[in-house]
């Protein structure tokens, strides 16, 4: 049985009051003990601040790492020092990152083996582009972006990771895949993991990423390969990621 996970991607945005704020707000409106784990992922310089303002049951993540454990890497951050800061979580191989900062399978790889040296959970994003997906290209692309990871972690180490579906043309856009677009392609996740991992793909968590919102993330949710969801602009409002929250319930 698998337990759902809703993470919080705040991106570039905030600042000590707001996130206080935000923090203060869902102390009031989640459960004590929720069933489903939860987590935040504030930029690097907010780890420490959004740790002394969590709600109990709430975890911290980040939103990315290093790929070298330390070192002459200027602007970089390693995974040792997440772990200093509290993290339990970290985002790798984001669609933005990927696009925006060239980051390849290659480099998501040694970011995943990082956070899984000391511990961390990973969250390895992997999204088709819209015209991949148009050009019917959805499960190759994600087909090689998982065989590059699977080829590069160990299985013991690669069941510890957790996946994020996140289909490039539903981030930020208002446009969230259906429900049965969603599953086909977790279902593809967890089919292609098992025959690495065997039945330990059944316990790996996948989660849906790309304008999840409290009107939509129930139906999501209820998918059989559905654990969850990677939330990005909703996560910044505090009624609307407890609502999500709450649909993981
Ligand atoms: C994200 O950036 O990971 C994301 C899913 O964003 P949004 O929820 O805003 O689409």
């Amino acid at each position: 049985m698998r337990r759902n996970l809703i993470v919080g991607n705040w991106k570039m945005h905030g600042s000590k009051a707001s996130i206080a704020e935000l923090l203060g707000g869902l102390k009031q409106r989640l459960p004590a003990s929720p069933r489903s784990e939860l987590a935040v992922c504030p930029p690097f310089p907010y780890l420490m601040w959004a740790q002394r303002h969590l709600p109990g049951g709430v975890q911290l993540g980040a939103q990315n790492v290093a790929v070298e454990p330390k070192g002459a890497f200027t602007g970089e951050v390693a995974a040792d020092m997440l772990v200093d800061c509290g993290c339990r979580f970290a985002i790798v191989g984001h669609s933005e990152r990927r696009q925006l900062f060239g980051e390849t399978d290659a480099q998501v790889a040694a970011k995943t083996q990082q956070l899984l040296t000391h511990r961390l959970t990973p969250i390895v994003c992997v999204g088709e582009s819209l015209s991949a997906r148009e050009a019917n290209q959805t499960l190759a692309v994600i087909g090689d972006q998982l065989d590059a990871l699977v080829a590069a972690i160990a299985p013991p180490d690669l069941a510890l990771c957790v996946i994020a579906y996140e289909p490039i043309w539903a981030i930020g856009t208002g446009r969230t895949a259906t429900p049965e677009q969603a599953q086909e392609v977790h279902a593809f996740i967890r089919s292609r993991l098992q025959s690495k991992l065997g039945a330990d793909a059944q316990s790996m968590r996948i989660l849906y990423g790309g304008s999840v919102k409290a009107d939509n993330a129930t139906t999501l949710f209820s998918q059989p390969d559905i654990d969850g969801g990677l939330i990005g602009g909703a996560s910044l409002h505090t009624e609307e990621f407890a609502a999500i929250c709450a649909a993981a319930e």
